[in-house]
């Protein structure tokens, strides 16, 4: 397949170009494009066979449900059985923005879009681009991550044709997403909200709106047995090629580890990267050493993850080491991701 490639600015959108993108999804093509969070690869959510294309040009495992991205309150009736109370007040304090919500699906949304669960995971972006294109596309897009399946998240449309040359009609490159994370996703349908993802939208902020909220225990603990209650939840995720292992503990002391294990690495001849903060960078001694930003600046940590880790892949880099975060507010989003990074491996000093 040929994938046309289009540079479009988010506060000057060719009308055209985005007309032509919106036909390509009612066709049921596909069409990679810029969100606030990270990018998304689109097709029509509620063309099933559009669905299965997505999943096919992922690699992405099928039991694994999609985000339908809407572009107003009205659309979210059709394709949703009841609109809890809750909905609405988090719909007014987070729409359009990095918020996903979960509800029962109406008959119209099929089952190849929500994996075969009859329920249904909704967003409404703030990008502009990805607001025209939903407009264009007749109201609801199916997107998840823009990455072949396993791999981080695009933050930058470089990195989308890295992955989907060739798989998709279209890429939008509306250059560098704000937030560089994936939308909080909060499940509506039980007894009490609960969320399923942490993100940009924190549980302190989803409180302050709507009261209590639980969260699920396995997204935080990850060797847990039980199966987090998002499907995609449960797959390595983000990973980088190389081996990446989190260093808990004291920062000082944590320096000292990464750099002794640096030293045996590069001994046998490895690549050796540090994922570090603008504090540490200049203390360690490997091959690349990447700063995520000043530690007490989560924004700019989250903003900057996924795009180190795909750095280091381009650099062919082999071992791994992070600091580790505060699990706390968007903290709590930047080492879910970093954790499944890692498949989970972590030193406690
Ligand atoms: P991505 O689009 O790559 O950010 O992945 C979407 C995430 O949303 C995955 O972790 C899915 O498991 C989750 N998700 C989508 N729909 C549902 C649903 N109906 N119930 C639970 N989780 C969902
Ligand atoms: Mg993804």
């Amino acid at each position: 397949m040929n994938t046309k490639i289009l540079k479009m600015d988010e506060e000057n959108i060719d009308a055209d170009a985005i007309r032509e993108a919106g036909n390509i999804l009612r066709n049921g093509g596909l069409v990679a494009f810029p969100t606030e969070t990270v990018y998304g690869l689109g097709g029509d959510a509620l063309n099933a066979e559009s669905s299965g294309k997505i999943y096919a040009a992922k690699g992405r495992p099928s039991d694994n449900p999609l985000i339908v991205h809407i572009a107003g309150m009205e659309e979210l009736s059709k394709i949703v059985r009841k609109i809890p109370e809750e909905a609405y007040l988090l719909a007014e304090h987070f729409w359009p923005g990095p918020l996903t919500m979960i509800f029962e699906k109406s008959d119209c949304v099929p089952l190849e879009t929500t994996g075969g669960l009859e329920t249904v995971a909704v967003r409404m972006p703030s990008n502009k681009i990805a607001r025209a294109l939903i407009h264009a596309s007749g109201g609801y897009i199916a997107a998840p991550s823009a990455n072949l399946s396993g791999r981080p998240s695009p933050t930058v449309a470089k990195y989308v044709i890295e992955d989907l040359d060739g798989r998709v009609d279209m890429i939008i490159d509306g250059g560098e997403v704000n937030i560089g994370l994936e939308s909080t996703i909060i499940d509506l349908t039980g007894d009490k909200p609960m969320i399923l993802r942490p993100g940009y939208i924190t549980e302190e902020m989803l409180e302050e709106t709507i009261g209590s909220v639980e969260i699920d225990q396995t997204i935080i603990e990850g060797n847990s047995k039980q199966a987090p209650k998002a499907p995609g939840m449960k797959y390595r995720h983000y990973a980088p090629k190389g081996n990446l292992t989190i260093i808990e503990g004291e920062a000082d002391r944590v320096v000292d580890y990464i750099n002794e294990q640096l030293r045996i690495y590069r001994k046998n001849g490895s690549k050796t990267g540090v994922i570090a903060t603008d504090e540490t960078a200049t203390k360690y001694q490997a091959d690349s050493v990447k700063s995520a930003g000043k530690r007490k600046d989560e924004d700019q940590i989250a903003h900057q993850l996924f795009r180190i880790l795909r750095e280091f892949d381009d650099e062919s880099v082999e071992i791994i080491y992070a600091e580790s975060f505060e699990g706390r507010g968007v903290g709590q989003a930047i080492m879910n991701r970093l954790l499944k990074a890692a498949g989970h491996q972590v030193i406690k000093l």
